[in-house]
């Protein structure tokens, strides 16, 4: 539900990052490669691990067991994303591992670009756009791969025969008509039977709905703000009786072979603690994992958020719902970071002073929170990404989810320097400034401050803007059904850009002057208005949540600017180009708008989000589209981006670690293949 995500093609900076040494790692960038690998709309990178060695020995062990805790639940999120994905992967795997044939030719090589999309996208849907991709290649040249591959090695338990196997394999891979796509977003037809994703089986959107409201009147409760988050982990199924029953993940469950690794690394991750608060939710976590009981999750949850002294920290569970149509089933994720000191005093002034944004936030009073509690926010390193953070991972987390959590307990949010940094480097002159933005102003703007302004705008959205407002009482995030994550998006958005411009903003030090903002508003509405638009095919609507969120906020401002010329579509040489006339006039803009896009998810106002989001969020201009895209092709740059992880090597003497370090791999083939080698834990 809280994450950000970003993407290499848009919030271009053009020139050379920002001049402030705190936003910059100290070591020389000269020997470091960011960019590894590239095909289809991808680009690979490496991130790099700064002052690993300022780590101690003990807390290199954790992070190293933590790591591998990490990696353990990757089955689980390929088997998550569509029932068919963990035997295309074994027998992607068993291709690469035992096909005797020529590999010096095209079509070996689009397969192996099939290969990676998969991997990337971990399954046979696109990672961000939720439909199915094809590999260009010929069935029959996949079949002739198929037929000169080790076919022992193949997953044939459920099949018959050979021939039935590789019928069934050819169908799920080229088959347009079999899980076309992964989240159906049409809300006209069944949800549940219409998504690839492997939540739900035999059951109807209606019969889930209904188990999860007959649950939920079993338990009543005084306060059911208070309620576990009912699903999140399990499957919801039809047993042989006909009856609706949950396939619950945990050690003795569903799942069990995967979950049963991380618990082994976690208690040894326990073992060497940084200290007894840290030590006490991985052990809450592994109960979780072994009971897989929700009001354990949550108890976890309290535990690991009141944990802010530890200097390592994690992500580990059944966390995001993005994936799930009805928006209750956590898709498996694992990430492994610790504190970057020299970066957190950006985010500390941010929290110190949360309660005066809450109080001068352009909010109705019955929304605002009167105490603002334990907004925790870091600037942190990752050295570990997993499951649904790996390859393409969040640059921003604010966790948990529990609403009633952040609101007694906090919340916890960090943004990822190092992430965010390689991006930046890989994204150094790729042409999209001289291409798209209005002119030299709007280009000087950006090399001055658009990295830092980016920061700040991802530290807001993720300390402050999920953080901030409050609901009706009896109203929950459930009222806005497949609208919820949309509106949670647009609205911390606009939280951080309606803040962004404040002069509070440079009295604090977080801005060089009172300009700075400027670049990351003409970033924003010039990507919402226009350069998204390159990553969607034409004909396509909007899906996803993210880039919906950035088109109400550009276009709503767009046209409830109009009468005043606040942001105007300009045409030049024919061709389309953003301009901002009124800065000032924007961030009014974006305070309305903020004020409207509260009203509605305090209220839990569902024809209004509806509204809100089919009237600005989905429809593309197909000219507009074109254009963008043939500019875009030009340009050839990649729209998305992922990493490989670094990765550990271990010293040990006499049977103890002695030292740690990290190795950076140049392959992300090879590191996928070495991954489904070492955690392929649920394949049969
Ligand atoms: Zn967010």
């Amino acid at each position: 539900m809280k994450k950000i995500i970003i993407l290499l093609a848009l919030a271009t900076t053009l020139f050379s990052a920002c001049k402030n040494p705190e936003n910059q790692p100290v070591n020389d960038d000269a020997d470091f490669d960011f960019v590894i690998d590239r095909f289809a709309d991808i680009e690979i990178m490496r991130y790099r691990v700064d002052d690993w060695d300022s780590l101690s020995l003990q807390q290199k062990e954790l992070v190293y067991y933590l790591s591998q805790a990490a990696c353990c639940g990757r089955d689980i999120l390929f088997d998550q994303n569509c029932e068919a994905n963990l035997l295309v992967k074994s027998t992607i795997d068993n291709i690469f591992q035992s096909y005797n044939g020529d590999k010096n030719n095209e079509d070996w090589m689009n397969f192996v670009v099939y290969a990676k999309r998969f991997w990337f996208s971990n399954g046979i849907h696109h990672h961000y756009a939720n439909d199915k991709f094809f590999p260009e290649i010929s069935r029959e040249y996949f079949i002739s791969l198929l037929d000169n591959s080790n076919q022992n090695e193949f997953e044939l338990d459920d099949y018959q025969s050979f021939e039935e196997f590789k019928n069934d394999i050819v169908d799920i891979v080229f088959n347009p008509q079999r899980y076309p796509n992964k989240i159906c977003q049409n809300t006209d037809v069944d949800l549940v039977k219409n998504s690839a994703v492997n939540f739900y089986s035999g059951v109807s959107e209606k019969e889930v709905e209904s188990y999860y409201q007959q649950l939920k009147s079993n338990f009543p409760l005084a306060d059911p703000e208070r309620a576990i988050s009912y699903g999140l982990n399990s499957k919801l199924i039809k047993n042989a009786d006909g009856q609706v029953v949950e396939d619950v993940y945990k050690a003795d469950g569903l799942y069990g072979k995967a979950i049963k690794q991380i618990i082994y690394w976690l208690e040894k991750a326990a073992a060497v603690a940084e200290n007894p608060a840290q030590k006490a939710h991985i052990e809450k976590l592994m109960e979780f994992y072994t009971n897989g009981d929700l009001k354990t999750w949550d108890d976890y949850n309290i535990l690991w958020v009141q944990d802010t002294i530890s200097q390592v920290d994690y992500v580990n569970g059944f966390i995001e719902v993005y994936n799930d149509p009805l928006g209750q089933k956590g898709a498996w994720e694992g990430l492994v970071n610790y504190k970057d000191f020299k970066n957190n005093k950006r985010t500390e002034i941010i929290s110190e002073n949360a309660q005066w944004f809450e109080d001068h936030s352009p909010i109705e009073d019955q929304f605002k929170k009167k105490t603002v509690k334990g907004v925790i926010a870091k600037v942190i390193t990752v050295a570990q990404l997993g499951g649904d953070s790996y390859p393409a991972p969040p640059i921003g987390i604010n966790l948990p989810n529990a609403n009633w959590i952040r609101k007694d307990y906090g919340s916890k949010s960090v943004t990822i320097e190092n992430l965010m940094y390689a991006y930046d480097q890989a994204r150094q002159s790729n042409g999209v400034g001289a291409e798209f933005y209005y002119s030299d102003e709007e280009a000087e703007l950006i090399q001055k401050y658009g990295y830092v302004s980016d920061n700040l705008q991802v530290d807001m959205h993720e300390c402050l803007g999920h953080g901030s407002g409050q609901m009706l009482p009896g109203v929950s995030d459930a009222a806005l059904k497949n609208y919820h994550s949309v509106i949670e998006e647009t609205r911390a958005d606009l939280f951080s850009l309606y803040y962004i411009a404040d002069p509070q903003m440079v009295k604090l030090g977080l801005l060089p002057d009172n300009d700075a903002y400027k670049a990351c508003y003409y970033k924003y509405i010039l990507n919402g208005l226009m350069l998204q638009l390159n990553r969607i095919e034409l004909g396509n609507e909007i899906t996803e949540a993210h880039m919906r969120n950035r088109a109400i906020i550009a276009r709503w401002c767009l046209e409830n600017g109009q009468a005043d010329h606040v942001v105007e579509l300009m045409k030049r040489d024919d061709k389309t180009f953003v301009k901002i006339n009124d800065y000032e006039k924007l961030r009014q803009l974006f305070g309305k708008l903020l004020s409207e896009i509260q009203t509605i998810k305090s209220t839990g106002n569902y024809a209004q989000a509806k509204q809100m989001v089919e009237k600005y969020g989905i429809k593309i201009d197909a000219d507009l589209h074109r254009e963008v895209k043939d500019r875009y092709a030009l340009l050839d740059i990649a729209p998305y981006g992922g990493f490989v992880n670094p990765t550990f090597d271990v010293k040990e003497k006499d049977g103890k670690i002695v030292d740690i370090q990290l190795v950076y791999p140049n392959s992300f083939v090879d590191q996928m293949l070495e991954y489904d080698q070492k955690y392929n834990f649920l394949s049969k």
